[in-house]
């Protein structure tokens, strides 16, 4: 089942064309996006979702998204939804058609989540570690790279993810041009000592994530210590578990790294099954 609304507040047949062949989105990628998990008809952290949608529009100067308009689209693809208890709900914001008025284009699709994503959150996973070829400070030295916004440029993540699986992997941590740790192509990085969880910092020019943020959260009302700090791949290597987060994947636990199992494969269970629960109870109720 899927779901389409378009931002004006319209219901729209999730078959029917509703993109002119000139909007920017297509033609150069030009343009924002947000992934949300709903679960049991509520959207999991929309707030932040919409934050983060404004903060990606801001950076690549389109107008300010109309928060309370997206609000009314959310709602009305999560009343329309009879798909079952998940769905992953994308919101889609483009600089709209080149010879058009100046509007935006927005709209809002609610969709089904892949079976392979079910078995990974499940099986956990296997990753390379790739280059994206830039140093760690390049991201405020380079605004306009838009490191670090959620835009439609996604063509090199999904390239990544192809390569990767290519080699046998199920994805990808991207590596800055001298080691650093920073992200998947579609998640955050967290790596789990003890009862402490690190993730790389935003300044890396990396997407501030959602769920890491409500991970964090979850675990440090739990007693847990939660820490931004730059990594190396070391520490992924020698972690007890290391986790890549994300709205719809939720927390999915890594097992091997570059081909190599991650030695402490049992407590890093233990510890993934622990946070997988704490994050999820938050949403109970
Ligand atoms: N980093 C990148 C590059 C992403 O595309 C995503 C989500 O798709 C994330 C991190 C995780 O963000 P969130 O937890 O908000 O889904």
């Amino acid at each position: 089942m899927r779901v389409l609304a378009m931002l004006d507040g319209t219901l729209v047949d999730p078959d029917a064309p509703v993109l002119r062949a000139d909007d920017f989105g297509v033609s150069r990628g030009d343009g924002v996006f947000e992934t949300i998990l709903v679960t049991g008809g509520r959207p999991r952290e929309l707030g932040p979702h919409l934050d983060r949608l404004a903060r990606s529009a801001a950076m690549l100067d389109l107008p300010e998204p109309d928060r309370a308009a997206w609000e009314r689209c959310v709602r009305l693809v999560i009343d329309a939804w009879s798909g079952g208890d998940e769905m992953a709900l994308k919101l889609v914001y483009t600089r709209g058609p080149e010879f058009g008025d100046g509007s935006p284009t927005g709209y809002a699709m609610g969709l089904p989540i892949s079976e392979k994503v079910r078995r990974q959150r499940a099986s956990g996973i296997s990753v390379l570690t790739l280059e994206r070829g830039f140093p760690a400070d390049l991201a405020e030295r380079a605004p306009w790279l838009l490191l670090g916004a959620k835009s439609l440029s996604y063509a090199v993540n999904m390239a990544a993810l192809r390569y990767a699986e290519a080699r046998g992997a199920d994805d990808v941590i991207f590596l800055a041009s001298d080691g650093t740790v920073l992200e998947g192509p579609t998640s955050s990085v967290v790596v789990v000592q003890g009862h402490t969880v690190r993730t790389p910092p935003p300044t890396l020019g990396i997407l501030p994530g959602t769920t890491q943020a409500a991970l964090f959260r979850a675990a440090e009302a739990a007693g847990w210590t939660a820490e931004m700090t730059p990594l190396q791949v070391p520490d992924l290597l020698e972690a007890d578990a290391v986790l890549l987060v994300s709205s719809v994947r939720k927390i999915t636990q890594v097992l091997a790294v570059d081909g190599r199992p991650l030695a402490r494969a049992e407590r890093g269970r233990e510890l993934h099954a622990e946070l997988a629960a704490l994050y999820d109870a938050q949403y109970e109720n």
